[in-house]
């Protein structure tokens, strides 16, 4: 007899566990690790969805009191049994139920209907039909069968190519109006034929009007891919990093690598940020792999999204592009997993389980002997920290592949500009570029860097940013009705009123900061009346290609200048622009977390790439309050390595990851007594692990949010297994524990 452990699927954490079912004999060849089975579940034996996750000869219980499996639905998705183990490693390390878990290694949860084109073929060739088909026309007109005719004129007035070609099927009929009961009553007689063939649906609606160029590499770039590929055809794998500034050639790199390993039968995965930069990148990839490329990401429909899942699955595809969830694309022969910009935000998940994209990805590749390759101008502190430790391999590419030069950069001091009476989001350093550009009918970009929006208190006089006195991040304030009552640190709790003067200097022009993308429209179209302006942000692009209108719009000249988010500084190449304004580079220096600094430094430095891309050299001017913080004299210099080494030095000071590691522990709850009584006994017992520095508990980021109540808990230490075993430990005890059963627990590591 044979059992299967399966884990039901429903979102109870005390029923996350596998349940022990009877495989009835008629089902045993069929069931796999990975099937997806239908099971009676519970008292009133509910008929519910359940993933096998392991299958064995010994029955845990009773045989006569286990129930048995009903159906394997083959209808459904299998997960492959290493996404399942995959899924396992993702629980125990970040900490979720093992059904969110499996859920996230599943891209495509449900079948869509295939789609099937019909073609109607004339049953004899072209001289036959001329001949013969003529005599049979004509007798079915003589007998009124007018539809029928339709049809076969529609044969006799082909040409010889579209002929052989076929008539599609929907087309005609709607065309010629014709009913099936026609169609299917010429097939009878034998004088069509009706073929139908799976059409995938391709969301693949790539350009390749222009053949590609392919460049000759250069040295840096030949020492790359030559040193990656020589590990990988002695069976060597790894972890590679490749720092190179904006334009170095690393796609090129990466393309080189994918095109050799692809030809030794592998399968190859390519992460990039975030949909805004998959139209230039699955263009590029396109025009070297055509056909053998697909992309999977959010914006897709169920059926496109189920159509790559299945040609990824059947081999179809040698390379899939996409955002985080391609990651867990079933390829069988997977053998690299390339991440673009890896130092991206947009490769965290949110959503529990809180896993990063780069640490699954090299799980992934470690279980199935792939290598992984990541790349980026500006490598997060993690991984650089790493590459010098000898985790991961660093390469370096220094200079652009192209001819273009680093722009010329101007930092622009904000607390200057008002000590001028320029009361304007522009510098006169701005001003006085942006009528330049505008004269010479060259493209602008500015830049309003969002994160961080009204999320600190500052001085405008002397650019102070009130901060704690033991965490070095910025206070949030709190609002009471418009107004801020207190400011408060999310990391300890530390609490102080909203101060009426500047901590600094006294001045009175303290305030919380803010301004937003479409009011800044507005003061550019007063004052370059004259310019035409293009918006990108979240309001502009929740259409399915709203990303990619605006950039083309922008890239053919139809706007002088393009305002926007985060999301236009990500690896666009524009030609024409060559001048980039970025309006208050250290927005993102105050947001309140450890990665604040390298935010800054990554974004401003990424602004700073966007300007002179071709021929035309480029200028950036950098609008901030604080002009000596290093985040932005480095991205200035596009200097990556004095900002490493300062900021690995605060991070050693104050034990914050790469060094140590965090992890947050966010207790939920509708009940405020229960959530503090909760986070406090958690605290406490944290503190039972001597090797982990406590924090809190204190409100989270979101004090309430939909009336539930929300706590935070940190823990700090060095080693992760540690962390690990306390979130083991707390999930245990809520699964033991009486008196909680209201509250529940998300675990973050080294993400706040
Ligand atoms: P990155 O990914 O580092 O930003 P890309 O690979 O996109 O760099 O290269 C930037 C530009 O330089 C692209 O237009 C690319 O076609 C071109 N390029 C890359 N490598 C070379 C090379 N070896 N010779 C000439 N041009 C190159
Ligand atoms: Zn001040
Ligand atoms: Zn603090």
């Amino acid at each position: 007899m044979i059992f299967a452990d399966v884990i039901v699927d429903i979102s109870v954490k005390s029923l996350d566990r596998p349940f022990q079912y009877i495989v009835p004999e008629e089902m045993e060849f069929d069931i796999d690790i990975g099937s997806v089975v239908r099971i009676p579940f519970g008292m009133g034996n509910r008929t519910m969805t359940g993933y096998v996750v392991g299958l064995s000869g010994e029955a845990k219980f009773d045989v006569s009191k286990t129930k048995s499996i009903l159906e394997i639905m083959k209808q459904g998705v299998v997960v492959e049994s290493h996404l399942l183990s995959l899924a396992y490693w993702i629980k125990e390390n970040y900490g979720s139920t093992m059904n969110d878990a499996i859920k996230s290694v599943m891209p495509v949860k449900k079948e869509v209907k295939e789609q099937v084109k019909r073609i109607i073929y004339p049953a004899v060739d072209m001289e036959n039909m001329k001949i013969k088909r003529r005599a049979k026309r004509d007798e079915f007109e003589k007998k009124h069968n007018s539809a029928r005719v339709r049809l076969l004129d529609e044969f006799l007035k082909m040409d010889k190519e579209t002929y052989n070609a076929g008539l599609d099927y929907s087309y005609i009929t709607k065309k010629l109006n014709l009913t099936a009961g026609v169609i299917d009553g010429l097939r009878k007689l034998k004088i069509i034929t009706v073929d139908a063939m799976q059409q995938y649906r391709n969301p693949v609606n790539a350009v390749s009007d222009t053949p590609e160029t392919r460049p000759v590499l250069n040295s840096g770039q030949k020492h790359i891919v030559d040193a990656i590929l020589n590990d990988y055809i002695t069976d060597v794998r790894g972890t590679y990093l490749i720092h190179g500034i904006t334009g170095s050639g690393k796609t090129e790199v990466y393309m080189n690598i994918v095109e050799k390993v692809v030809c030794l039968g592998k399968q190859v995965i390519v992460l990039i940020p975030e949909i805004s930069l998959t139209f230039q990148m699955v263009n590029r990839f396109y025009k070297r792999f055509g056909n053998r490329i697909s992309v999977m990401h959010s914006k897709l429909s169920a059926g496109e999204r189920f159509d790559q899942y299945t040609r990824a699955k059947k081999g179809e595809i040698d390379v899939m592009i996409g955002p985080r969830s391609a990651l867990f694309t079933p390829f069988e022969n997977l053998g690299l997993i390339v991440i673009d910009e890896e130092h991206d935000t947009s490769y965290q998940s949110e959503m529990p389980p809180k896993y990063h994209a780069r640490e699954v990805a090299i799980q992934r590749a470690k279980m199935v002997g792939a290598s992984v390759v990541l790349g980026s101008a500006t490598p997060s502190v993690d991984s650089y920290y790493k590459a010098l430790k000898g985790e991961y391999r660093l390469f370096e590419l220094n200079e652009r592949a192209g001819n273009a030069i680093y722009p010329k950069i101007y930092i622009e001091d904000l607390r200057e500009e008002l000590k001028a009476r320029n009361y304007s989001i522009f510098s006169r350093k701005l001003d006085e570029l942006m009528r330049d550009r505008l004269g010479k009918k060259e493209q602008i970009m500015l830049f309003l860097n969002r994160r961080g929006f009204a999320g600190f208190v500052s001085c405008r006089q002397c650019g102070e940013v009130v901060g704690c006195p033991h965490c070095s991040v910025a206070l949030k304030p709190h609002m009471a009705g418009d107004r801020v009552s207190y400011l408060m640190c999310h990391y300890c709790g530390y609490k102080m009123p909203m101060p009426d003067k500047c901590p600094e200097c006294g001045s009175p022009y303290i305030s919380s900061f803010g301004i937003g993308t479409e009011q800044v429209e507005q003061m550019v179209k007063k004052r370059f009346s004259a310019a035409k302006v293009l918006r990108m942000d979240a309001d502009t692009t929740t259409g399915k290609n709203a990303h990619q209108d605006i950039l083309k719009k922008y890239s053919g000249g139809d706007a002088d200048i393009l305002i926007g988010t985060q999301m236009i500084v990500k690896g666009h190449d524009f030609a024409n622009v060559t001048l980039v304004g970025i309006l208050a580079a250290d927005l993102s220096l105050n947001v309140g977390d450890y990665l604040a600094a390298e935010k800054t430094f990554q974004l401003t430095t990424q602004a700073c790439g966007r300007a002179g891309r071709a021929d035309k050299p480029g200028e950036v001017v950098i609008q901030t309050y604080q002009p000596e913080h290093y985040s932005i004299v480095c991205a200035a210099r596009n200097d990556y390595k004095s900002f490493y080494e300062q900021e690995i030095l605060i991070r050693e000071m104050l034990q914050y990851p790469p060094i140590s590691n965090i992890l947050g522990v966010l207790v939920l709850s509708e009940n405020e007594s229960s959530v503090d009584n909760l986070a406090k006994i958690l605290a406490d017992k944290m503190k039972l692990y001597h090797d982990v520095t406590v924090l809190g508990p204190t409100p989270a980021a979101i004090a309430k949010a939909k009336d539930v109540y929300r706590r935070m808990v940190y823990g700090k230490c060095t080693d992760y297994k540690i962390l690990c075993s306390v979130k083991n430990s707390f999930e245990e005890f809520m699964q033991e524990t009486e008196s909680f059963k209201d509250c529940r627990l998300n675990f973050e590591f080294n993400c706040i």
